[in-house]
This record gives structure tokens, C-alpha cells and sequence, in this order.
């Protein structure tokens, strides 16, 4: 099991998806989940910000990945399991891609981000960082130039928001990918 984790806007998606052609090319069926947070188009999509899209099948909190995917790869070899904004998987649901891995013998790799707007680790990132067999950090860069670790979560003004909950869907709020030391001067500490 892998787990490729960063801010915001470090291409998570698009390195996603290029994994997915590449298992492709070689003959092999990979399959996609994403979280279904915002199920507005009723199937899955993960979409990366150079264009490129793929369906994707939705996880929502209550789903058992071991159960689905042992469902879907008896009907149907699957060589790879690819799990986008994987940082909304539950405790369970990391732990059950681990027998996915483990009874199944198909790799499961995880891309999502590491830490909230506050600074908090999300909770399947937390299990993904302890449980992963590889962490795989994808990198992006603050304005300042220097590696940006933390999110701001800004409102429709651009000010830094420093509560409120994890999962924000479908407000005005935008996410801003910071070096540490911009984090804790937007945020006012
Ligand atoms: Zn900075």
C-alpha cells in the first residue's frame, strides 16, 4: 500500500490518473475510487487540473472497500486499486485496503492530502501514515518559494479562516497551499 500525500494543488490527481494510463498501457485494469462528499453528478469523477478525467467509483463512509473490490475483481481481474481524496477514508476503510493488499494481492495506492486548514491530520491520512508499506510525499511550493506543507482555508475575501469544520462543500471558501511559517502569519500566531 502506498500513500501519496501533500498540500492542495500539488497534481495529486493528475499523477493519479497518469498511474492509471500506465497500468493501462500495459494490458492491465485498474480501478478508481474517489469520495463521495459531492455526488451532485451521480458517478464518480476524478478530474486533474491539466484536463485530464477519468469515472471513478464513489466511497461513501459507510461502504466496505474489501467487500466491493473482492465484488468487482471476481467479476473482473483488477490489477490496481487507485483511491483519490483518500484522506476522507475512515480508520475501517484504510484498514480493509490493507486486506485488499494483503488477502487480494492487488496494490492499492492512496493519494490525499496530510493535514486540514488547521493544521490537524485528517483521519484516513492518519491510518495511511501509519499503516502505508510507502509515503510518498508529492511536492508544491509556497509564493515565497519555499516547500508548502500547510492549507489555508480562505473566505470570499481572502482572509485566513481558523475555525470551523474539516469538510467545507460548496461555500465561497478556497484552499491556499503555504510554506509553515506563511501559515502561522496568515493565521495570525
Ligand atoms: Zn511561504
Amino acid at each position: 500500500m502506498y500513500f501519496y500525500y501533500s498540500a492542495m494543488n500539488a497534481g495529486k490527481s493528475t499523477t493519479l490518473l497518469q498511474s492509471s494510463f500506465n497500468y493501462q498501457e500495459r494490458g492491465m485494469n485498474p480501478l478508481i475510487y474517489t469520495a463521495a462528499l459531492d455526488d451532485r453528478y451521480g458517478v464518480g469523477l476524478v478530474s486533474s487540473r491539466i484536463g485530464l478525467q477519468s469515472e471513478a467509483q464513489l466511497f461513501q463512509p459507510t461502504t466496505n472497500l474489501f467487500d466491493d473490490i473482492a465484488t468487482l475483481n471476481a467479476a473482473e481481474k483488477r490489477h490496481c486499486i487507485l483511491v483519490d481524496e483518500c484522506q476522507f477514508l475512515s480508520k475501517e476503510q484504510v484498514y480493509q485496503l490493507t486486506e485488499v493488499v494483503d488477502k487480494l494481492n492487488i496494490p492499492v495506492l492512496c493519494y490525499g492530502l496530510r493535514t486540514d486548514f488547521l493544521g490537524e491530520l485528517f483521519e484516513g491520512s492518519r491510518h495511511l501514515l501509519a499503516w502505508a508499506d510507502k509515503l510518498i510525499e508529492l511536492k508544491t511550493i509556497c509564493h515565497c518559494g519555499r516547500k508548502a506543507n500547510m492549507v489555508i482555508r480562505t473566505d470570499e475575501h481572502g482572509n485566513a479562516i481558523a475555525e470551523g469544520d474539516q469538510v467545507a462543500i460548496g461555500g465561497n471558501d478556497r484552499y491556499v497551499s503555504v510554506c509553515r511559517q506563511h501559515y502561522k502569519e496568515a493565521l495570525g500566531k
